[in-house]
């Protein structure tokens, strides 16, 4: 063969699509530190401080909090196979692609799937939920706090307390919402819930952070059969992660340590703050889209700072607009997923991206775009609009 491959060289992007979003120059250089073994005194260090900041990060005192070792998908599949058995109902409410993708994990952990829907790009509503409750014995309702593929924000209060008094396990989705928007674990009684690492935590994507509560604990210690999985079976996960560092698989170590240094940012700033600033960002972004003609897709008072869905103007071309942020710009949006494709674009402001700084560079790029689409606004109207915001 005489192929030659020159040394890898990727261009630098703002990446403002759903995920991952771009990590401070901190996480990449705490990636490229010397490899440990996975068991050595100061890996274990590693991860009793990276465990203690998980629970900073998810507000709980859960002993069962860890990084899963695969993406966000695999924290989905390890929360619903952990908690349901072959003939275990769950309850799935559905708004968007991540609660079907929910549905279709009950059904190969064969539990039997009911499933509240809403239209996409809104919430699911206590009542109905509270329906299926009364006429069903179920063991695990599941939601997505944070619906990445609609933009929306599902308040979680009404549904846990209902899931709670008819002695369901709630098992929450946090992939779009943990480090951006308040996510408090023990404070709302929230029994299983994972997320990712390559959204708002600002870490690239190959962990799931997970914890379990008091309540599904006793589930998981309960259970008449296997957990399906060999590889997410939390209760030897477990082992490895506890003080008996029981060998289970090899840890991602340097995934681990960008975990520990995204953490350790998150906990620098302050939730508070960051959920703060998360907000800022997003208001400042909708007011200089909205000067440009563009409206939110969302329901209004259910809209996610951390993930920005809005709709395509008429006649404006989704794919050349999204290429030509790409190629002139070196900006990735998201489009739209399933039945809201080519209907909508999806910008996040997540974790280190939601800035003045970033808001400003993507306004800017998009207005001479949408001009020469064709779309009709005032010319310079979208940052005066945005800093408006930021006051
Ligand atoms: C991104 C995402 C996932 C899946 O995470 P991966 O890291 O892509 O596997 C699950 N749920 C939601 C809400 C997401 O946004």
């Amino acid at each position: 063969m005489s192929d030659t491959y020159r040394e890898l060289n990727p261009p630098v992007r703002l990446l403002l699509g759903p995920g991952p979003s771009n990590v401070d120059p901190r996480v990449l250089r705490a990636m490229s530190a010397p490899l440990l073994g996975h068991l050595d005194p100061e890996f274990v260090k590693i991860m009793d401080e990276s465990k203690r900041l998980l629970q900073y990060t998810f507000q709980t005192e859960n002993y069962l909090t860890l990084p899963v070792s695969a993406t966000g998908s695999a924290g989905m599949e390890a929360a619903l196979c952990n908690m349901i058995e072959p003939g275990d109902t769950a309850l799935v409410c559905v708004s968007g692609v991540f609660g079907e993708r929910m549905c279709d994990i009950v059904e190969r952990c064969q539990g039997k799937l009911l499933r509240v829907d809403a239209e996409w790009g809104h919430v699911v509503q206590p009542e109905e939920v509270e329906a299926v409750l009364k006429q069903n014995q179920v063991k695990v309702v599941a939601i997505v706090h944070a619906e990445t593929s609609t933009g929306a924000h599902q308040p979680l209060g009404d549904i846990g307390r209902l899931a709670h008094e008819h002695d369901a396990l709630f098992l929450v989705d946090t992939v779009t919402s943990l480090g951006g928007c308040p996510v408090k674990v023990d404070e709302w009684h929230l029994d299983v819930v994972y997320s990712g690492t390559q959204k708002c935590l600002s870490c690239p994507p190959g962990l799931a952070p997970i914890t379990f509560g008091p309540r599904a604990v006793k589930a998981l210690e309960a259970r008449k059969t296997k957990v399906q999985s060999w590889y997410l079976d939390m209760t030897m996960v477990q082992r490895y992660w506890s003080q008996e560092r029981f060998y289970h698989h090899t840890a991602p170590i340097s995934m681990n340590y960008a975990f520990r240094e995204a953490l350790r940012l998150v906990h620098e700033e302050g939730l508070e703050a960051r959920w703060e600033r998360h907000q800022l960002n997003h208001r400042a972004l909708l007011a200089g889209l909205q000067a440009m003609g563009i409206q939110p897709f969302a329901q209004e008072g259910h809209r996610l700072p951390s993930l920005n869905s809005v709709r395509i103007p008429e006649g404006v071309n989704d794919a050349r607009v999204r290429s030509r942020l790409l190629l002139d710009f070196g900006i990735e949006i998201g489009g739209g997923l399933g039945k809201v494709k080519g209907q909508i674009w999806r910008i996040g402001l997540m974790g280190y991206n939601a800035t003045r700084k970033t808001v400003l560079t993507f306004l800017s790029a998009l207005e001479p775009i949408l001009r020469s689409e064709g779309a009709r606004f005032e010319a310079g109207a979208a940052l005066p609009a945005a800093e408006k915001v930021y006051g």
